[in-house]
């Protein structure tokens, strides 16, 4: 028997207490510690058994404690200064970024999949999520006019138990978000605000959930009501989970529920920003509105909304991009496709590589790339790796110019501090560093802390790991019903001063997190030792449907279970944002062994630089950017080499993992001649504070994004749009008259006034000539296109150079130069070619159009 309907009873907090209430409805508690110690330190037990949720922890206390509270006029001091801290940072309209015409109304959407923003809010699964988290909380901070949607997950992701013999399990527990940090967001007369999809014949309603992230609103996106057919409330119910056509309708109420909830709400964002490809049918709706409320052509609107759509692609590894076969694209896209004006086919051709492979599937980066003019991944490294991996979508282009940049990624440093070196940081970098942490000047200071304090900090802080371990051991070891000699096992675990090595991070076979078990014996020698012990701490979770992945979580657990390594190497369970601030404020090194160049950026590190903790990484993602070989900020395995044979390059790669274990980082870890210090370790852990935290700052990755994408972006959507979208039509009619006559241009005549020999800087004159046929000498810039050669005649390098219009010739052909400077010595080679321009067309590289000599 279930009941009729179910009421959430919400206690009545005493008047004095009321703020309690709004602290608890806004995120900031997650940054602003002032805020979550004011809860915990209400009661620290019931905190923590509340998932440091402060609204399941305000329903959950007594009202004599609350009586208390009320009648206690220090907490109540307490209670007005720091509501107070958060009026003033609400009301702040302190912000550096100029959104001309923008009047506050917010500018970007900010679209993903996940969001990893509290333990509270369980619907993120790993790094995409919390980078998202990052994102949101650093927009917040930097004042900038964005708002964000994502979805509210009924189970999020599934929690994470061990059997006996090691076999992952999952458990979906349920999200009650009445008792969450969450408002329904509402009709004026007080109904829920719905929005509908269409999803073959019939339709999907959606609730919203309103989250406050500091001063960004956060809107999540819920199917899980009556009006719904049963297996369509589940659309909403698991982050990652079902099958492909389940990924297909949660990608339709990602992509066009939230932008329609967006209209329903009256907000109007020029610049949508795409998360990963997932929301990417958000582009397809934006097009789909603009051509039903302003009678644009699909070219015209399509112009329009690339010109201010962003894409950050993450994901290096074929198989983690997605991709629908053309069958489920038909059930679901083929009215879609008509509405948009368009053949199947031509729809179809959006998502495909290649346009006219009718097999090909339908893949949502190629998608979101094609309907954006921002695109970046989120390292160096990766921005190559992915220019390589999506050059198909721009065929004739060379690899270097394939339009898609990088922006590296970065953390929200208040976030992931561990408050003890929040408040050393305080004396002596000043507050500066919380307001400003990209800030270098500010982060220069962090060599004026004494190393003693700063190592006695960073001590105090492994020793919470060691206890907190303890704790989850003998909690998962109590729930797996475990023997008593086990239970003592785990009370006794790790050392609290031995050199502490953590390894966490969702176990996708690519990072190889069992690299450290390929020779046992010698890792037995390493944390063995007498003198100096080494011990690790592993943490991870594998998607339910890798196999692969949970096979690695049990060897590494069956190995923990021995004799000979209990002691020194454990697995703790259900890895999220808890156990990764624990153990990244914690260890002394952060390891991380993928396979490069399959981790895009990988932000877990960046965590560990701004706690003082040293990373020992394959040089892939960010650490390639940040390593230095004087091993100045931390260690490196491998010198960033490709091995085609997997197996060799397994165990090439853990050879130098022991190697650089046992020479250097456990002899500078353990050198105590001065005072007892590590002099060494500490003053790498002084650069990384210098040098890194400032670098790979959310916040410098946040103005990274508006100077490169949201404010041209947006520049260009104002522009587009003046006059009833004027501009947006001649662009897309000149780009067609572009594609019509493209094919008659041609060059003729590539000379250059120069020997066969020439010496390093000297300059050459390179001339050619250009018939435009038809189009203007202003559609068109003509290019030298000069570099390195190999052996074969390719490019290795390119630099280009604008040729100068220098007079029409009697046939009508129009002469061109240009001045090339020579490059230092070698084989070098140079080649003319034509581009599309338009003074709005942002990269002349992204129609696609290219003529070469
Ligand atoms: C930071 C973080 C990640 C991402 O770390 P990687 O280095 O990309 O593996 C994943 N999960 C959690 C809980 C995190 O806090």
């Amino acid at each position: 028997m279930r009941p009729l309907k179910v009421y959430n009873v919400i206690p009545r907090l005493p008047g004095e207490l009321a703020p309690l209430w709004e602290l608890a409805f806004n995120f900031w508690f997650s940054w602003k510690h002032e805020i979550s110690e004011l809860f915990s330190r209400i009661d620290y037990q019931l905190w923590h058994k509340s998932g440091q949720n402060p609204v399941k922890f305000l329903n959950l206390l007594p009202k004599e404690t609350l009586e208390d509270l009320a009648g206690d006029e220090f907490f109540r001091d307490r209670l007005h200064q720091v509501k107070a801290s958060l009026d003033n940072y609400k009301a702040s309209t302190k912000t550096s970024f100029e959104f001309e015409k923008s009047g506050g109304e917010p500018v970007v959407a900010y679209f993903s999949a996940e969001y990893g923003i509290s333990l509270s809010l369980p619907i993120y699964s790993g790094g995409l999520g919390v980078l998202a988290g990052d994102h949101l909380k650093s927009a917040s901070d930097l004042n900038l006019p964005l708002v964000a949607v994502g979805m509210c997950y009924q189970n999020g992701y599934f929690r994470q138990y061990l059997t006996n013999d090691g076999w992952q399990q999952e458990r979906y527990p349920v999200n009650d978000f009445e008792q969450m940090p969450l408002t329904l967001v509402r009709n004026k007369d007080g109904s829920p605000l719905t929005v509908q999809v269409d999803l073959v014949e019939r339709k999907v309603s959606m609730r919203v959930w309103k989250a406050n992230i500091g001063r960004i609103d956060l809107y999540l996106l819920d199917t899980n009501i009556s009006e719904n057919e049963p297996q369509d409330r589940e659309i909403t119910a698991q982050l990652y989970g079902g099958d492909w056509e389940m990924r297909i309708k949660q990608e339709i109420v990602l992509g066009i529920g939230g932008l329609r909830a967006m209209h329903a709400m009256d907000l109007n964002p020029r610049v949508i920003h795409m998360n990963e490809g997932h929301s990417a049918f958000a582009g397809l709706e934006r097009i789909k509105l603009f051509m039903q409320d302003h009678g644009m052509s699909f070219e015209a609107a399509t112009e329009l909304v690339a010109s201010s759509s962003v894409f950050t692609t993450h994901t290096p590894v074929p198989a983690g991009n997605d991709r629908f076969a053309p069958d489920l694209m038909h059930k679901y896209f083929e009215p879609y496709a008509r509405e948009l004006g368009l053949a199947f086919k031509v729809f179809m051709a959006l998502g495909r590589e290649d346009p006219r492979d009718d097999q090909e599937h339908f893949c949502m980066t190629v998608l979101a790339l094609r309907l954006s003019r921002f695109n970046n991944g989120v390292s160096q490294l990766h921005g190559t790796v992915s220019r390589n991996m999506w050059k198909k979508v721009w065929p004739q282009y060379p690899v270097d110019d394939v339009p898609i940049g990088a922006i590296t990624n970065g953390i929200h440093i208040t976030t992931w501090i561990a408050p003890d070196m929040s408040y050393l940081f305080d004396r002596y970098l000043g507050s500066d560093w919380r307001e400003d942490p990209d800030c270098q000047r500010v982060w220069k200071q962090s060599q004026a802390i004494p190393d003693s304090e700063l190592w006695r900090t960073h001590e105090r802080l492994r020793e919470r790991l060691v206890d907190y371990v303890r704790y989850r051991l003998k909690e998962q070891t109590v729930a797996r019903g475990g023997r008593r000699s086990e239970l003592h096992l785990a009370e006794e675990a790790l050392d609290p001063s031995a050199l502490t090595i953590g390894f966490a991070r969702r176990f996708a076979t690519y990072k190889r997190a069992n690299l450290l078990l390929t020779d046992v014996k010698r890792l037995l020698e390493i944390v063995n030792h007498e003198k100096y012990p080494v011990q690790f701490i592993f943490a991870g979770k594998a998607h339910p449907k890798d196999v692969e992945g949970k096979k690695i979580i049990q060897q590494i657990v069956q190995h923990a279970r021995e004799a000979d390594l209990s002691h020194r190497l454990v697995f703790l369970e259900d890895y999220d944002m808890e156990i990764a601030s624990y153990m990244l404020q914690g260890c002394d090194v952060w390891l991380n062994n993928p396979k490069r160049p399959l981790e895009a950026c990988g932000t877990s590190g960046m965590k560990a630089v701004a706690n003082g903790v040293l990373n020992f990484s394959t040089l892939d993602g960010w650490w390639d950017e940040a390593y230095t070989t004087d091993n100045r900020y931390g260690w490196a395995i491998g010198m960033g080499e490709s091995y085609s044979d997997q197996e060799y390059q397994d165990l090439v790669e853990s050879h130098y993992l022991y190697n650089v274990l046992e020479k250097e980082i456990v002899p500078t870890f353990y050198d105590r001649r001065h005072g007892s210090l590590p002099t060494e370790w500490v003053r790498k852990m002084k650069n990384g504070l210098r040098d890194l935290a400032p670098q790979f700052s959310s916040h410098r990755m946040v103005e990274d994004y508006v100077e490169t994408a949201y404010l041209p972006a947006y520049k260009n959507f104002m522009a587009l749009e003046k006059n009833n979208f004027e501009k947006a039509k001649s662009l897309a009619d000149w780009r067609m008259e572009l594609m019509t006559k493209w094919g008659s241009v041609q060059i003729r005549n590539v000379r250059a006034a120069a020997e066969d020999e020439l010496y390093a800087g000297d300059e050459i004159t390179v001339s050619a000539e250009i018939d435009v046929n038809g189009l203007s000498t202003e559609d068109i810039q003509v290019e030298i296109y000069a570099g390195d050669v190999d052996m074969d005649g390719s490019f290795l390098s390119r630099k280009t150079v604008l040729m100068q219009q220098k007079k029409k010739l009697d046939d009508g052909w129009i002469l061109y130069e240009g001045k090339l400077e020579t490059f230092e010595t070698g084989r070098f080679g140079y080649t003319v070619r034509i581009l599309p321009y338009h003074s709005l067309l942002l990269d002349p590289h992204c129609l696609g159009l290219i003529h070469w000599a």
